[in-house]
């Protein structure tokens, strides 16, 4: 006899709620997980259409009081049923239960709509809504100047917070509606929640270059094939990528399927979804990173419901309801914002490849600097792979220079600016064009690094950087090496050894001091915690009231700056040395993109990039602009230390509010990995603390496992599943697993 688990009502917070029943002898072997079947369900035995969610051997009740199922409703697979297989094979995939992996596939609905969705927006020009402001200041209407102000500046604003922010009570917002000069829209009429200005959406349709022609046509006729392939376009920054994403898209909807755009985030991607927004109008709908679970599934609802057919958005989009998909785009696919930090632990090109496979629909990923992974597939048939070699308009690609630190400082000069980088910045400052710098300092852990000749102290074992810990240790965040900070370089023995500390605010101090009239915007987690704060950096920057714009990695991605002839990267090494086999990786992709935002308008640019290791080979493969030559060196790596792609690795991550327990715990794992899988192909690295070891009171450790057949680490995964379930020394351990 077998059972099954049954959902019967998705869209609600029953979700969790999982009912078993017996499947009768007529339906065993053809029930499937996914399927709609009919369930007696309440006291009188109602008839009510209930989704499988599991199947099992062994029944979690008395058998004799547990209901039998009635019969499967249709074979007919609907968008549900999909998304529920698709909930099953991530739950299999990366470890988490099957109500964490159905939650992250379907929102749930809010029982409460959050109290205010008006947004208010301009009712007049903005040169009138000047003239009005002129006089409301003359006449101290503070409040509706205010407001007014504001929303010349921005276009709309939400109601709620501009009461918040603005002190536009009732009263304002009605006076100055019943003067004509704003309007009030309900969140269901303003179904364009990118519009700050009506303006900037025109529906422009380019035509394509030679180039762009042929990708497209490429791409068209890989998916004649029987099985086609999941596409990947390699093109260059700026070379129209999201063009041929157009084209494609609209090649799917004129086949009356849909289709779904995933950007690695909103606020940082705006030009490029405005772009989108431009052609297809409400056809297409916006999923922001920042809208509640309840506003998500009231996006998903429309989808669900044909009322549009293109849904952009953050990896959750990936899981927007269309009921013909017809095609999965992810731009920028290399970004890391498209892994999940939360169980389960997805990854969403995977992710998109598994739903594009069942539901029949395309997949292209789109890149300057594709991720080995998907790199590695193309090489080997797996994907298709496109290429775009040329710039938009044939502009040149900016010429780079690499400065070597350790000289500047051997010739005197201690100030993080190189006199290479002062002098280009004052030549662009005359000239009236806008600069650039950036401080890569994604995933920085602190390592220590010798000024004079540039060593940085690496684990013995593992290849990355030890990081800087509390308490004068150096700690290897895979394998749990530790050694003793120390004072004088190893290798040269000079004492200008340290952590690199500058960060942004302190760069903004030392620019300004070097240029007194310039003017300075910064971007970096400090200015952009405010909602819309990002966007308005970038616009303001856009519109030329800066003249040097200094950030993190956030100013790198998809933003078209004319004006910017110069980028300068201040220390390329604090990437490469964060402590993570990827490391590489990022600080490749990081420095192509940011020497691809210089010369994007009809100057040409340049790219200043400052180290103290000019000759690694990651930085030497961006000046160049050099993917191939780059992924050569880094799959050598990868294979010769058994680090993925070239191999595969799972993280059991532990977590716990004990340090003696959890270091048991982790140890206790460990002892029995190597009891289920004895055999010395494993290898088994830690446990050692996570990069940041100690969060809001809880430890963490991670125990790493590499494997060259992934079918053993999710083996391996399954049986300390069952480990941790039965055993109840875990119950004050968190364990979660992290395929990479
Ligand atoms: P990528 O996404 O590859 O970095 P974009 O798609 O942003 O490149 O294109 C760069 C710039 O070139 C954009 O401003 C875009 O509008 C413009 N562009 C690209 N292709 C065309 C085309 N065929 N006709 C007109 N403009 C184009
Ligand atoms: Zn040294
Ligand atoms: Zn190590």
């Amino acid at each position: 006899m077998k059972y099954a688990d049954i959902i019967v009502d998705i869209t609600s917070e029953r979700l969790d709620r999982t009912f078993q029943y017996r499947i009768p002898d007529s339906l065993e072997g053809k029930l499937q997980v996914g399927m709609v079947v009919s369930v007696p369900f309440g006291k009188g035995n109602r008839e009510i259409d209930g989704y499988v969610i599991g199947i099992t051997d062994t029944p979690q009740f008395d058998e004799n009081r547990l209901k039998c199922i009635h019969s499967i409703k249709s074979d007919e697979k609907t968008t549900e049923s999909s998304l529920i297989v698709l909930a099953e094979w991530m739950r299999e995939r990366y470890g988490s239960t099957m109500i964490q992996a159905l939650k992250t596939v379907f929102p749930v609905k809010e029982k409460v709509r959050q109290c205010s969705q008006d947004t208010l927006v301009l009712n007049i020009t903005k040169e009138e809504a000047k003239i009005q402001l002129k006089e409301l200041e003359g006449k101290k209407y503070h409040a509706r100047a205010r407001l007014l102000r504001e929303l010349i500046e921005r276009g709309c604003l939400d109601k709620t917070q501009a009461a918040k922010d603005l002190g536009a009570s009732a009263s304002v917002v009605n006076a100055m509606r019943q003067a004509g000069w704003i309007q009030v829209l309900s969140r269901e009429v303003y179904r364009d929640p990118l519009r700050t200005d009506g303006s900037s959406s025109s529906s422009r349709s380019y035509v394509l270059t030679g180039e762009q022609q042929e990708v497209l046509a490429g791409i068209l006729e890989e998916w004649k094939q029987e099985n086609p392939r999941p596409c990947l376009i390699q093109g260059v920054t700026g070379s129209g990528k999201t063009e041929v994403y157009m084209e494609l898209i609209a090649h799917v909807l004129s086949q009356g399927r849909q289709a779904i755009v995933l950007i690695p985030e909103i606020a940082l991607t705006y030009q490029t979804v405005m772009r989108f927004y431009g052609r297809f109008k409400d056809k297409l709908s916006v999923l922001h990173s920042r809208l509640s679970a309840g506003e998500r599934y009231d996006q998903f609802c429309r989808a669900k419901k044909g009322e549009i057919q293109i849904m952009v958005g953050p990896r959750s989009a990936l899981f927007t309801p269309f009921p013909n998909l017809g095609l999965i785009v992810i731009d920028e696919e290399h970004e890391n914002t498209y892994k999940s930090e939360i169980t389960p632990r997805y990854h969403a090109r995977e992710t998109a490849e598994k739903r594009a496979q069942m539901e029949h629909a395309y997949l292209v990923l789109g890149s300057a600097t594709p991720s080995l992974e998907a790199y590695s597939r193309a090489e080997e048939g797996k994907y298709a792979r496109f290429r775009l070699r040329q710039r938009y308009g044939g502009r040149p690609l900016p010429g780079v220079t690499i400065i070597d630190l350790r000289k500047e400082l051997k010739e005197g000069n201690r100030s993080i600016l190189s006199r290479r980088l002062q002098q280009a910045m004052q030549e662009r400052l005359e000239k009236r064009e806008q600069v650039m710098l950036f401080l890569n300092r994604r995933g920085y852990a602190g390592f220590l690094s010798c000024r004079s000749c540039g060593e940085v102290l690496q684990c013995p074992h593992c290849d990355v950087s030890l990081a800087v810990h509390k308490g004068g240790k150096l700690i290897c965040h895979y394998c749990g090496y530790e050694t003793e900070v120390v004072k004088k370089c190893p290798s040269c023995g000079s004492p200008y050894i340290g952590a690199f500390k500058a960060g942004t605010q302190q760069i903004q101090d030392i620019v300004q001091k070097c240029f007194p009239k310039s003017r300075i915007l910064r971007m970096d987690y400090d200015t952009t915690r405010k909602k819309e704060s990002h966007a308005q950096i970038l616009e303001a920057f856009a519109r030329q009231e800066a003249d040097i714009l200094i950030g993190t990695q956030m100013i790198v991605k998809g933003h078209d700056f004319p004006h910017v002839t110069l980028v300068g990267v201040l220390a390329a090494d604090l990437s490469l040395h964060s402590g993570d086999y990827r490391s590489a990786e990022r600080t490749f992709q990081l420095l192509t993109q940011a020497v691809g935002r210089a010369g994007r308008g009809s100057s040409p640019g340049e790219a200043v990039i400052q180290t103290y290791q000019p000759e690694h080979y990651s930085i030497q493969a961006a000046a160049r602009q050099d993917y191939d030559s780059f992924y050569e060196e880094e799959m050598g790596y990868r294979r010769l230390l058994g680090y993925p792609p070239a191999s595969h690795m799972m993280a059991v991550l532990g977590s716990c509010r004990e340090e003696t327990l959890l270091a048991q715990g982790m140890e206790y794992l460990k002892k029995f990995v190597q009891r289920v899988y004895g055999k010395p192909d494993l290898h088994l690295i830690g446990p050692a603390p996570q990069t940041v070891g100690k969060v809001k009171d809880q430890y963490r450790k991670v125990l790493y496992l590499k494997h060259p057949r992934e079918e053993v680490l999710i083996y391996v995964k399954d049986k300390l599943e069952q480990y941790i379930e039965i055993n109840s020394g875990f119950r004050s351990i968190l364990i979660q697993f992290d395929i990479q």
